[in-house]
């Protein structure tokens, strides 16, 4: 009955936590059990206390934080890289869009014929022209702000 009270006990005073009541000292000393088992659980309570703990280095924590801040910082210009090749994507998209247009429609060949010619071409095709090249603009915009949107929220999901 003493023994089976006084079991949930041991390690709580093996270790200090609690003081046993006169009646749980009285039972101890008496009580080979109980003794051999307060015995065993001070033996290892002491073997505890006397392993070492591995300390971490004192740099530990300083290194771990700058290696962080160092990624954090490499990712920032990843972002920044990756956002200003969309942006330079979208531009030649937009200049390779009035060029073939520009070209599709004589508009450069033109500049090597004679002036006269450039302006009879140019009176032809100028309405068509700004209108396309008006077109291809906005096209060139909406394009690159959906890429620059979308990588955007790649990047953001991550
Ligand atoms: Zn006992």
């Amino acid at each position: 009955m003493r023994c089976a009270e006084l079991e949930p006990l041991i390690e709580a005073i093996a270790d200090g936590t609690i003081e046993p009541s006169p009646e749980d000292s009285a039972h101890l000393s008496s009580c080979p059990t109980c003794s051999a088992r307060l015995a065993e659980a001070r033996r290892i309570e002491q073997w505890l206390a006397a392993r070492e703990v591995p300390q971490p280095a004192p740099a530990f924590t300083a290194a771990v934080m700058a290696r962080i801040g160092d990624e954090k910082w490499q990712t920032e210009r990843v972002v920044d890289i990756g956002f200003n090749v969309f942006i330079a994507a979208g531009v030649l998209v937009f200049i390779a869009f009035g060029a073939g247009l520009a070209w599709s429609l004589g508009f450069l060949t033109v500049t090597l014929d004679s002036e006269e010619l450039l302006r009879a071409v140019f009176s032809e095709v100028e309405g068509r022209v700004i209108s396309q090249l008006q077109t291809t603009a906005i096209a060139a915009v909406v394009l690159t702000m959906a890429l620059a949107l979308w990588w955007w929220a790649e990047e953001a999901a991550d």
